[in-house]
């Protein structure tokens, strides 16, 4: 059989691959493709068994008394329904929270982590930081005043090694990774030695090297998967086209599933000179500087001659952060740089962190005193 592509799936849309009476399927999907014409995905009930279950794999498990905030999309996308789904699977209570609401603002999420007592969460990892920064404007503590949290579940976002350690410092919590995508679903989850473990009892996995044609169960190249039990839309040999390292050595878990390295497309960077940049080294570069300095926000531009670096920090930590962070560019990067420290708030504004939308419903009738500029356009 030849691999499935992407481009596969959108030539199929919407419902080119469906395997069953349309009658049973339970949920219609869409990735977050940018441009172009959307990939479907769909389940029936029993394919929602499977994606619970594999969702639900956690080292950290969720368990009835916890109450678990979804912080990531439900429309359209699959992320926040499969961690719903897997939270009520457990008997867990689920807070739903969507990050792309304007019903749920940083100000809102910071109250219901801190007032229910929230215990575990799922969001991108660039949340926990957002949050973090909310919790410290609404006056809390993150490591000490959320004492119910058990762990962050994230994924959905490339993570370096030295942010996720911050993250986990910041909270006082492990951060739980987790591996997967709209069209399938869970594919992989951590275990408490740090290791991303393939679903390969639930998936046949294969890594396909584009340079030679081939397909291999181990070592570097895209990840192809064969999902094995599902209904709604059967896939054969889907190349996700993420770049990973699959391994089958022992991991000292005893889980005797593959583990997976996922690059993505981390890879991928920009020319500065004769060097490539990388989101991914340039995070390592950040998060690498001394917890104290409080650096959890940055952004950098990659210019033909020179790679441009902004990073948020306080005033009394502002040279020394600067100085290590331009060395750092310098030694290990080999590009000329220029870093600037910039206060805490100019990228990510106060506002955002406090602000508290009002959420209105469709009106059409005002008051002579009140803005009808709002009206019907409630959002
Ligand atoms: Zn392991």
């Amino acid at each position: 059989m030849p691999l499935t592509s992407k481009q596969d799936l959108r030539d199929s849309y919407p419902f080119g691959l469906l395997a069953v009476p349309k009658a049973d399927l339970a949920t219609y999907h869409e990735s977050s493709g940018t441009a172009g014409r959307p990939t479907s995905s769909y389940y029936t009930e029993e394919d929602w068994i499977d994606l619970a279950e594999r969702f639900a794999r956690k080292w950290i498990p969720i368990r009835p008394e916890d109450t678990f905030l979804v912080r990531t999309p439900y429309a359209l996308m699959i992320t926040g329904h499969l961690a719903q789904a897997a939270a009520r699977l457990r008997g867990a209570t689920v807070v739903p929270g969507d990050n792309r609401s304007l019903a749920m603002p940083y100000s809102r999420v910071v109250r219901v982590l801190h007032d229910l007592s929230v215990t575990l969460t799922w969001s991108m990892p660039t949340e926990a930081l957002l949050w973090a920064a909310a919790a410290r404007a609404a006056g809390y503590d993150p490591r000490t005043d959320f004492p119910a949290l058990r762990a962050l579940y994230v994924g959905g976002e490339p993570l370096s090694p030295q942010r996720r350690a911050r993250i986990s410092e910041i909270w006082g919590v492990p951060i739980v990774q987790e591996y997967g995508s709209t069209e399938t679903g869970s594919l992989a989850g951590e275990c408490e030695y740090g290791q991303l473990h393939l679903w390969a009892d639930r998936a046949i996995f294969e890594v396909y090297d584009p340079r030679t044609g081939t397909t291999s169960a181990e070592g570097a190249g895209q990840l192809v998967v064969t999902p094995l039990y599902r209904r709604a839309m059967p896939l054969l040999r889907y190349n996700l086209a993420d770049d990973v390292e699959v391994s089958d050595a022992d991991c000292a878990c005893g889980w005797q599933l593959p583990t997976v390295r996922v690059l993505g497309r981390s890879a991928f960077g920009y020319p500065v000179g004769n060097a490539r940049i990388t989101q991914d080294r340039l995070e390592g570069l950040v998060f690498g500087l001394p917890a104290r300095y409080d650096v959890m926000f940055w952004r950098a531009r990659a210019e033909p001659a020179r790679l441009v670096v902004e990073i948020e920090v306080a005033d009394e930590h502002r040279e020394a952060a600067v100085q290590q962070v331009t060395r750092d560019i310098d030694r290990l990067c080999h590009a000329p740089c220029e870093v600037t420290g910039v206060a805490p708030g100019a990228l990510v504004p106060t506002r955002v962190l406090t602000g508290v939308h009002d959420v209105l419903k469709p009106r059409s009738l005002f008051g002579a005193d009140e803005d009808w500029d709002k009206a019907l356009l409630y959002y």
